[in-house]
């Protein structure tokens, strides 16, 4: 009677909580949808923790600590001045400076960095690393832009963010459309505006300067460390599987590498544009060099092996039949109808690569029908930790070997993997691991706010 008490009262803060989330960020759909994921799956928690209510610890999280939303102009190669808008969120640092990539996209919006930020907060924590939520980007369009365009756009950015982030206040990397040569570009700005060599400033930066061996490869390596956790958990693996990863970015390239030095093989990967199928198996190295070095588009690659086909349409990638399916594109890829396409397919797993590419519809779908679902602040939590050990690295003015950043970032994904699973059991949800990794990233944000009073 009493334990039931507890639940009505928890579930009617998350209700009020998400109502009032809902009136002061009116129309943001994204930013809605991660915050009742998160929140709906925390109510067994808070049922036992009455001081998070106490506390107003979901208010709290649930309202950034500051967003920031700045005009970025530049000038194009025709001499055309351009104004795009910039954005950081600062979400919460109760365990750390800010963390968080930084995405230039056309979609990008309040919604977006919102939703992305949030998501971060409770990921950064996953790791078990010191590091806060945080998330920026700009609705500016790489493509098809000219490297000089591509600098000065960067450095406009940098020119305003440059106010707001420091290696103990916060510290972008790169998320969708910012990559290495992005990441460049801003730091070489920050560093001419401030006079000082600050190295932990951002993460993923080359070799060279700074950068960490191992970051490239980590959010796609540890997607799959992440599933071949799950897979090994009902003695299944890799091995001899049938793979289809979205995307063909930094993140699905490395999910692909790792994938097929476990065995699998992967027969599909997309951009935005469409999905190429081969039977064979995806010849890595044709993406790598299309998607990195050349720039070009996924559609090439049937030119190359022309016994592969390609389908015009990116989201009819989920109507292949494949065992283990990895999402690495963007977020609501993967829909109600793709879902249930992937289940009467017979999928075995799905781990999210991307941020957010199930609606909550799609997760749903999974869970009912047994489907191992990893959730993304999990499974791609890889690429934000190996971005930590890049910071400790460089507050030691040293760097470690790819093994050993290898090695830690396994560590890491096998930690996120058990604790998930535990805190799961614990809550009365086995095997659910969107509420294991919610309530064990929760957990540890909303103890240090305790901890540290209203502020
Ligand atoms: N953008 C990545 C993510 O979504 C990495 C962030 C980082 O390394 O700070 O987690």
């Amino acid at each position: 009677e009493h334990q039931h008490t507890e639940t009505e009262i928890a579930k009617s803060y998350v209700a009020d909580v998400y109502e009032l989330v809902k009136k002061r960020n009116p129309n943001e759909n994204e930013f809605h949808q991660a915050v009742k994921e998160v929140f709906d799956s925390l109510v067994p928690v808070l049922a036992k923790n009455p001081k998070y209510i106490r506390h107003g610890i979901l208010e709290r999280m649930a309202e950034p600590e500051r967003l920031i939303s700045f005009q970025v102009p530049w000038i194009d190669d025709h001499g055309t001045i351009q104004v795009n808008r910039g954005f950081r969120v600062q979400f919460n640092s109760a365990i750390g400076p800010y963390k968080g990539g930084i995405r230039f996209h056309p979609s990008v919006n309040a919604s977006i960095i919102k939703f992305l930020g949030f998501e971060q907060m409770f990921k950064n924590s996953l790791t078990g690393l010191p590091i806060g939520g945080g998330k920026g980007g700009s609705d500016f369009d790489p493509k098809g832009k000219s490297d000089q365009e591509i600098m000065r756009f960067t450095q406009s950015f940098m020119s305003e963010l440059s106010k707001y982030i420091g290696p103990d206040v916060d510290v972008p990397a790169g998320d969708i459309g910012v990559g290495a040569r992005e990441i460049g570009y801003m730091f070489g700005q920050y560093k001419k505006i401030r006079g000082h060599f600050e190295a932990g400033v951002l993460t993923g930066k080359g070799l060279t300067y700074g950068g960490s061996l191992g970051r490239t490869e980590a959010t796609g390596y540890g997607t799959v460390y992440f599933v071949e956790e799950m897979l090994q958990d009902i003695g299944l693996s890799f091995a001899d599987r049938t793979v289809v990863v979205s995307g063909s970015g930094n993140v699905s390239i490395y999910a692909i590498e790792k994938a097929q030095q476990l065995g699998a093989k992967v027969v599909a990967c997309s951009d935005s544009s469409g999905y190429v199928f081969d039977e064979q198996g995806i010849d890595l190295a044709t993406v790598k060099r299309l998607k990195e070095v050349e720039g070009k588009r996924i559609s090439e690659y049937v030119t190359e092996h022309p016994h592969a086909q390609y389908y015009p349409g990116c989201s009819n990638i989920w109507s292949i039949p494949c065992d283990i399916a990895l999402p690495c594109a963007t977020q609501n890829e993967i829909d109600e109808i793709a879902a249930n396409l992937l289940v009467s397919n017979g999928v075995l797993a799905v781990g999210e690569g991307a941020n957010m590419p199930s609606t909550l519809q799609a997760i749903d779908v999974f869970h009912e029908n047994k489907v191992l679902f990893g959730p993304a602040k999990a499974v791609n939590a890889g690429g934000v930790a190996v971005s930590a050990l890049e910071m400790a690295q460089n507050s030691m003015r040293l760097s470690w070997s790819f093994e050993e950043v290898d090695t830690k970032l396994q560590e890491i994904m096998k930690n996120i993997y058990r604790s998930s699973v535990e805190a799961a059991r614990e809550f009365n949800a086995p095997g659910n691991l969107v509420v294991g990794a919610n309530i064990a990233g929760f957990k540890k944000v909303a103890d240090a706010m305790i901890s540290q009073g209203v502020i």
